[in-house]
Parts: structure tokens; sequence; C-alpha cells
């Protein structure tokens, strides 16, 4: 019979506190009813990948829409894929999108909330004393079994329906004690294994919040809870945090389901209260008319850095995440624009099954209404903040001249209906070009419809009775006067129905004059284009009548 307690003593010397100590020390949080606590638990081995972000969204959207809390944990127990700035990055990913957790991680170095350590490097102990508890129970065992020998069972295993380390495999199940003993003196290196009670022959079921109803068959092996170097597998850690930091709802990304059946035997062999599942499939891209995985190696847009470097906005980021997250958060948005997305009652239940579908196009889109919607002042302040970073001499340009930047920005943007044309701030250096002659290489091309010569003499009348001073009213009198005496008609319709009668119509003096102006054919509100630029406007219609001269 062997002394559990006995061998627990010897390999858990270093273990100074009981779990019962670390359950007092985590007591359950006491949130109101219903009151759902989740958390975003990455591993710094990359960059943050925009589905990272997004089960991140709705871990938090899940936690704030039930006043429960969401934590940031970070998972460094695999040392060796870890990279410099993992934590950063990830920290920098998320606060740009408002992703900020309630509780956890808040810096490469610091944390904020009762239930931590939040980085599972600086946990060791805890694990540690929970190992020690199972294997006290005769639940754990430890397993001394070599790299080489894992590799000959593998061998052994190659026409077995279930691999890995269990039955009459799991070799070091039945060692006696005194060959522990005798192992542990000569220093041989061993892991801690869960002895599985499981059977292939019985079915676990769970509810998946998302996928439903799963039916599985039970976890039947003796995994390792800790590595040789006495750190957690993601398994018992997984188990080990998310019961001592009273997790309720466990958002993760769907590769894990087949690993449930035995984080619920870690559960109960822990006596945890079982946490729920939800897990997200990946986000899907389309592509010569199939579907693929949003891929790190091949698609710049999957690391949330993109989104960050382009300038897009975190209101529209979110915006456009809830899009995909909730099939329905379309029609609540039509029925509430301009509420804001907190007030939208999320569901996990209304996720997609088989992966949300990412689409560029859509974010654009979604962004330029968000865009659209902000005042001046607003634009004004989030450009600055990003060019900032990323285009030091828009920055510079726009902080010469704060009221003219705003007054740019503010063109057919504070009316019923703004224009959709920004969906990132570095959309915005090529939008604002033509209003810094820094910026701005003339170009004088013009339509096919338009000969240089009409042109020629639009501009040299046009700048004669120009006024800077003008108001809209005048200004546009005067343009549709310029047309009648070029043989030009100020009225469209008149045009049309008559088409010989005429050079072109006002839509064609206009594009002269904003060609002249701007160098485009299309460009917001030209009167007051005009206006901000003052002086300049005529320079440049002299500039550019010279140029059609001949
Ligand atoms: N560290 C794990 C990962 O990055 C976390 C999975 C989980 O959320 O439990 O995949």
């Amino acid at each position: 019979m062997t002394d559990c307690k006995k061998i627990a003593d010897l390999i858990f010397k270093d273990v100074e506190k009981t779990a019962g100590y670390y359950e007092n020390k985590y007591p359950p949080r006491g949130l109101k009813e219903g009151a759902r606590v989740t958390r975003f638990a990455p591993s710094p081995t990359g960059y943050l990948h925009f589905g990272g972000l997004y089960a991140a969204f709705a871990s938090k959207l899940t936690a704030q829409s039930t006043g429960g809390v969401f934590m940031l944990r970070i998972e460094d127990t695999d040392k060796k894929r870890e990279i410099d700035d993992g934590v950063s990055a990830i920290i920098k990913g998320l606060s740009a999108f408002g992703v900020t957790a309630d509780e956890g991680v808040t810096g490469s170095d610091s944390e904020t909330g009762s239930y931590g350590p939040y980085v599972q490097s600086r946990r060791r102990d805890i694990y540690r004393a929970f190992a020690r508890k199972l294997m006290e129970e005769g639940k754990a065992y430890p397993c001394f079994c070599t790299p080489q020998e894992l590799e000959e069972i593998r061998a052994q295993q190659e026409n077995e329906d279930i691999k890995g380390y269990y039955g009459r495999y799991a070799r070091c199940r039945c060692l006696s004690d005194s060959e522990i003993e005798e192992k542990i003196k000569n220093c041989e290196p061993f892991t801690v294994r869960l002895r599985s009670t499981g059977d292939i022959n019985r079915k676990i079921t769970f509810d998946d919040m998302i996928k439903g109803k799963i039916e599985m068959s039970e976890n039947v092996n003796d995994v390792v809870i800790l590595k040789t170097d006495g750190i957690p597998t993601y398994h018992f850690a997984h188990a080990v945090d998310d019961h001592l930091m009273r997790t309720t709802h466990v958002i993760r990304g769907d590769e894990w389901i087949a690993s449930v059946p035995l984080h619920l035997e870690l559960f109960r062999a822990l006596g945890f209260k079982p946490v729920k599942y939800a897990h997200i499939a990946p986000i899907m891209k389309e592509e010569n008319g199939g579907k693929r995985k949003l891929s790190k190696r091949k698609d710049p847009e999957a690391n949330v850095s993109y989104y960050t470097e382009k300038g897009y906005p975190e209101e529209s980021v979110k915006e456009y995440m809830l899009t995909i997250l909730n099939s329905n958060f379309e029609d609540w948005r039509r029925a509430n624009k301009t509420a804001d997305i907190s007030a939208f009652p999320f569901n996990l239940k209304k996720m997609s099954l088989s992966g949300a579908l990412f689409d560029m196009v859509k974010l654009n889109d979604v962004s330029k209404n968000v865009i659209s919607l902000m005042t001046a002042q607003k634009v004004y302040s989030l450009l600055s903040e990003w060019a900032k970073e990323y285009d030091r001499e828009l920055y510079s340009l726009l902080s010469q001249n704060p009221e003219k930047a705003q007054a740019i920005l503010n063109i057919d943007r504070d009316n019923p209906k703004p224009r959709k044309d920004i969906a990132c701030w570095s959309e915005i250096r090529d939008y604002v070009s033509y209003f810094y002659g820094e910026l701005y290489s003339p170009d004088y091309s013009l339509p096919e419809n338009i000969n240089r010569a009409d042109a020629y003499e639009i501009l040299s009348k046009y700048k004669n009775i120009y006024k800077a001073e003008d108001t809209k009213e005048e200004w546009f009198a005067k343009i549709k006067e310029l047309c009648s005496d070029c043989g030009f008609t100020p009225n469209v319709k008149e045009y049309k129905q008559n088409p010989g009668s005429f050079k072109g119509h006002v839509g064609d003096v206009s594009t002269v004059i904003r060609v002249a102006v701007t160098s485009r054919t299309n460009t917001p509100d030209l009167y007051y284009i005009m206006r901000i630029l003052g002086d300049e406007a005529l320079r440049r219609i002299e500039r550019a009548a010279e140029s059609y001269k001949g």
C-alpha cells in the first residue's frame, strides 16, 4: 500500500502553504447573481492576433453586460516560446482598442486586483500546493520516464486508437514507494501526472455556451500536470487559476475543445466546481471562392498592430468586431443609431459556430460611418495622436495651425448627411494634401470632355470675379454667371435637353475650377476648400490658367 502522504512530503518539500490556505486567500467574489467573471489568457509568444482581440472583446462584453469582472492573465509557462516584449505587445494591442481589463496584468511588471498574481510564472507555489494535494490523495504520481522511453511508448502505440500515457503504457503509475524514493534519491528528473480515473467507454457531456451540447469520451490519459522543472502544464494551470480567480466563464479558441474531458476531470479531482465553457471558432477569410483561417503568416491584417499603424479608431474596430461577433448587432445599430456599444445586449449564444468571416471592405465601411459621425475636434485630436507616432510631417503641419486643420476636417461634416470617405487616419495625408504646399504637387489634367482652351477661358475670367470673402450664395452665383459668359449653361437639366447648344454645364465649369485649385475632380465642398485656402486659391487659379494657355 502506497503511503501517498510520505511521497508527497518527499516531492513537495519546498511547499509551505496548503491548498486550503489559497482557497481562503481567494474567496468567492460575492458578485450579484448572474454576474460573469471572464478572462483573456494569452501566452506572450508572438504579436496579438486579431482573433485574440476578438476573443478578449467577447470576454469583456460578457463580463460587462452582466456586471461581472474581466481579467487579463498572462500564461507564460512556456519560456522557450516566449518573445521579448510579448506582454507589452498584448497590453498595447488591447488598450489601443479599448479592450482593457478590470483586473489583472497592467504592464510588464505591474498588475491590479486581489486574485493575483496574474502572471503564471509567479504562481509556482500555488500550483505546487494543489499538485501536492492531489498527490496526497493518490490522484497524482511522479513519472520518471525519460524522453526516450516516452518515444518508445509512442512507437508501440502506432495501431492504438488512443495515444498517450495510460493503462499498460503508464509505466510509473504503479511504482512502489521504495522505487520512487530510490529514484528521487538518485536525482532522476520526474514529471507529475494525474492518475486518471476515466473510462474510454464512458461519455461526458457539457453545454458549450456557443456550440451547444457536446458529447465526448472521458479522458483516460495520465497527463502531465507539472513538468520536470516543476512548472505546470496549460491544463493544470487552467484548472487552478480559473478556480482560484473565481472565473465563471472560460471563453477561448475551439482548439481547446478536445481537452475539455481532461479539464473537467481535473476540476473534479481538485474538488473544484467546473467553469462554463464557450469555444470560439477561428476567424475566417474568403479566398478564391473558398474560406480559410485568417493567418498570422499570410495576412498582415491578422496582426492587431496593423490597425494601429493604419490608424483605425478604437470605436470603428469595436463596432466592426460587434458586427461579426453577434449577428443581430447591425439590426440593433439601425434601431439605436447613436447608442454606445456598451448598451448592446451581447450574447455568446449568438456567435458564429463555423467562424466569423473577416471582411476588410466591411471594416472600412463601418469605420467610414463611425468617423463621419465624429466632430471635427474629435477627428483632429485622434488624428493628431496617431500622426504624432506614425506621420511626423503630417503631425507638424496639423499642429502648426489647428484652426485650419479643424476647418478642413469640418468640411461636409456638420450636417445630416456627412461625407463617409475616411476609413482610417493614414488616409488623411492624401485627403488634406492640397491644403498644404508641403504635400501638394499640382496636376492640371482635365476630364476628356473639357478642352484646355475652354479651361483657359473659364479660369481667366473667373480670376477677375472671384473674391475670397464671398458668401456661398455669391460664390455660386458668380460661377453660374461665368457659365453663361463662356458658352456653358448653369442648368444641368437644360444641358441634358439640348446638349448641342452648350459646351457643357455648371458641373464642368466647377470641375475646371476644382482641378485648378485641388488637382482633383472629386473633393468635398469646393466653396469651403477655397475659403480655407484664401489667397492661395486665387494664385492656383492663375497658375492653372497659365498652364492651359496657348
Ligand atoms: N494561453 C492559452 C492560449 O493562448 C489560453 C487558452 C485559454 O484561454 O484558456 O491559447
